[in-house]
C-alpha cells in the first residue's frame, strides 16, 4: 500500500464516544493475536516464490478445511507480468453463502514484499494480523452463517510492489486480477461492498478516514465506531491511499479501506512500515479486538442499509 499525498490532520472533536452498547465480543482479539503469531512462525517471510509464501497459503487453507470440503474455497492462480518477469500468484477466496442476493467481500493481502526479501521482514502489522483477522472472521461465519448477503473472504496476493518504488503497474497484482475476472464473469455486479483490512493491529492504532473510500461506507464505519464504543480509534487523520480496494472502486463497486497508515514514532510516523521493526511486539489484542468488532458491525450495517 502506498501513500501519495501528505496527511491532513482532522480535528478530534468527535473522537470520544463512550461505549453505549456493552457487548460480548463475538471474535476475540486475543485469539487473533495468537493466530497472527502462529502465522508468522509458520511463514515469517512470505515474498512471492519463497517457501514461506507456499507455507502461508498452506496455513490459510488448513484453517478452512470445512469450506474446502464444500467447494467454497477457491485457489485463484494466475501469472502476473512483473518487472522481474512472469510470477505465479494465488488469490485465495472463501465463500460463506447467505440468504439474499449480494456479496460482501472482506479482503486482506497475505504476502510480504519481494524487495524486502533480504532482510528479516515478517510484516506482523502489514499483512499478517489482517490475514489472521480474516481467518477469525471466517471461523465466526462458519458458526454463524450469514442470514443476509453472502460473505466472501479474499486473501490477495501481490498487493505489494516487486520493486521498491511503487507504481500502478507494479502493485495490486492480485486485486487487479480478481477484479477483472469478476468483471468478466458478472460476479462484480453482485458485490454490495468491498471492505479491506490493512495495518490495523498496531497497539497505537487509529484508523484513517481513507478518502478514496466510498462516502456511505465511511459513514457506516463511523456508525460502527459508535455502535461498538470504538469511536476514539477512528479518523484522527484523513488521506487517500493506494491499496487493494482501487481496482474495485474503478469498476464502480462501493469500497472501504480500513487502514492506519501511520506506523512508527512521533518523530518518524512510518518508522516501522516496511522495515524489520514490523514485529509482533508492536501489535495488541485490544487493537485487534477493535478491528474485529468494527468488521462484524460493518457487515451487519451493510445488510441493514
Ligand atoms: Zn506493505
Amino acid at each position: 500500500m502506498s501513500l501519495r499525498y501528505s496527511a491532513l490532520v482532522l480535528g478530534a472533536a468527535l473522537a470520544l464516544t463512550p461505549a453505549s452498547h456493552a457487548q460480548a465480543h463475538a471474535v476475540s482479539g486475543q485469539a487473533i493475536l495468537k493466530l497472527t503469531q502462529q502465522y508468522v512462525d509458520t511463514a515469517p517471510k512470505r515474498y512471492i516464490g519463497s517457501p514461506g509464501h507456499a507455507a502461508a497459503e498452506g496455513f490459510i487453507k488448513a484453517h478452512f478445511a470445512p469450506e474446502v470440503a464444500k467447494g467454497n474455497f477457491i485457489d485463484d492462480r494466475f501469472t502476473a507480468r512483473t518487472p522481474i518477469g512472469p510470477l505465479m500468484m494465488h488469490n485465495l477466496i472463501v465463500k460463506f453463502p447467505g440468504k439474499r442476493d449480494g456479496i460482501i467481500v472482506l479482503a486482506s493481502h497475505y504476502e510480504t514484499n519481494y524487495w524486502l526479501k533480504d532482510i528479516h521482514f515478517i510484516g506482523a502489522n502489514d499483512g499478517a494480523c489482517t490475514t489472521a483477522l480474516l481467518i477469525a472472521l471466517g471461523q465466526y461465519y462458519r458458526e454463524h452463517p450469514p442470514q443476509g448477503y453472502s460473505v466472501w473472504l479474499l486473501f490477495t496476493d501481490g498487493e505489494e510492489s516487486i520493486n521498491k518504488e511503487w507504481t500502478d503497474s507494479d502493485s495490486l497484482y492480485g486485486s487487479r486480477h480478481i477484479a477483472a475476472k469478476w468483471s468478466g464473469d458478472g460476479t462484480i455486479g453482485h458485490i454490495k461492498a468491498f471492505v479491506l483490512a490493512d495495518m490495523i493491529g498496531w497497539r497505537d492504532m487509529n484508523i484513517d478516514k481513507e478518502s478514496n473510500s466510498t462516502p456511505w461506507l465511511l459513514d457506516l464505519l463511523s456508525k460502527a465506531g459508535r455502535d461498538t464504543g470504538h469511536s476514539k480509534y477512528l479518523f484522527r487523520e484523513s488521506q487517500p491511499i493506494d491499496d487493494d480496494h482501487l481496482p474495485f472502486l474503478q469498476r464502480g463497486v462501493p469500497v472501504l479501506d480500513v487502514i492506519d497508515f501511520e506506523y512508527g514514532t512521533p518523530s518518524n510516523p512510518e518508522a516501522f512500515h516496511h522495515t524489520d521493526q514490523d514485529t509482533m511486539d508492536k501489535l495488541s489484542a485490544t487493537s485487534l479486538q477493535v478491528s474485529a468488532d468494527l468488521f462484524l458491525d460493518l457487515v451487519k450495517l451493510i445488510n441493514q442499509r
